[in-house]
This record gives structure tokens, C-alpha cells and sequence, in this order.
């Protein structure tokens, strides 16, 4: 019993069980017991038939109030079990989100040539990723997509969203030199 008092107490569930249903029901049994063998010792057959039926009443009655009350412990099992998905999923969330601010941190908007603009990426000590520019629009949208060399020229092409960049060489070649980072 102390699992369903346990549940009772949930909050976003409205109105509780109400145990005391079962409770006087379960006592209301106990006691026509104690009338059977009242009249039973007092070799009563009247009273003791009546006690019998009366005790069956009350059983009767303490099994519906029990199975109700079964099915609200259902009921709540189930909702604390959905209440625990929703919260595993939100912290999931803000684990990705936190990942993806942190990540976010390693990249500068940068005119990658011809006032093109991209998100250079600013290595910090000890990182292996190679120098690369990150789609500027992708980026807004959430989305990580590297620039790929495209064309003859040191233009861009970003495969997300088919956007071409015609960075010029020469500008590209100053930024890059300015950043030290051998772009
Ligand atoms: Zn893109």
C-alpha cells in the first residue's frame, strides 16, 4: 500500500485515489466476519446466515473498490513512465543544444574574398580539424555544411544548399594570411 500512497501524491493527476473507499470496505468485511462467528459460536443459524451474506456483500464491494483502484495505479504508472520519456528527451535536447553552442563558439564570420561572407573555423590549441569555412545560410538554418573547392578558381560550392561562392583569389589569399592560420 505504501507504492499506491506513493502515487497518490502526484500533482498533475487532478483529483487522488481515494483509498478510504477500499479501506472501509475492507474493514466493513472484516467485521461481518467477526458477525459469523459471533453467531456461530452462539449456534445461531438466522444470524449467521444473515452475517454470511452481509460478509459477501462487503467482499464484493472491497473487490470493485480494489480493482478500481488497480486500474488508477495503472493509469498513473503509465503517466509517470510517459512524464520520465519527456523529461529524458528534454535533457537530451539540452545536452545536443549545449554541444551545438559550444561547437557554434569555434567559428567567425569572416569576408572570405569578394565581401563574401562565411564561418571561417578558429582552431584552438591542440585541434585537429583541418582549416574550412561553414556555409553562412546553413548555419543560420542549424545545419553544418563545409565548403567545398569549386571551379578552376578558389570559388566555394556549398553541397547543402547548391550555393556557389566566388571568392576572389587575391582577397582570399589576404584573409587568409591576416588570420595567420594558413587558409
Ligand atoms: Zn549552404
Amino acid at each position: 500500500m505504501a507504492e499506491l500512497s506513493f502515487h497518490t501524491s502526484i500533482p498533475f493527476m487532478g483529483a487522488p485515489m481515494d483509498l478510504s473507499l477500499i479501506t472501509s470496505a475492507i474493514s466493513g468485511a472484516q467485521t461481518a466476519v467477526e458477525l459469523v462467528k459471533t453467531a456461530v459460536s452462539a449456534r445461531d443459524q438466522a444470524k449467521a446466515e444473515e452475517a454470511v451474506a452481509d460478509t459477501k456483500k462487503n467482499l464484493a464491494i472491497a473487490y470493485d473498490s480494489l480493482l478500481s483502484v488497480s486500474q488508477e495505479a495503472m493509469k498513473l504508472v503509465q503517466q509517470v513512465m510517459t512524464e520520465k520519456e519527456v523529461s529524458q528527451t528534454l535533457r537530451e535536447e539540452v545536452k545536443r543544444l549545449t554541444a551545438e553552442i559550444e561547437d557554434r563558439k569555434r567559428y567567425v564570420l569572416t569576408n572570405i574574398g569578394g565581401g563574401v561572407l562565411a564561418y571561417a573555423f578558429k582552431p584552438t590549441d591542440g585541434e585537429a580539424d583541418v582549416a574550412h569555412y561553414l556555409c553562412q545560410p546553413c548555419m543560420t538554418k542549424g545545419h553544418k555544411s563545409v565548403l567545398q573547392p569549386h571551379g578552376p578558381r578558389s570559388n566555394f560550392k556549398c553541397h547543402a544548399c547548391n550555393a556557389v561562392y566566388l571568392a576572389d583569389q587575391a582577397s582570399y589569399q589576404i584573409a587568409a594570411r591576416a588570420r595567420g592560420r594558413g587558409f
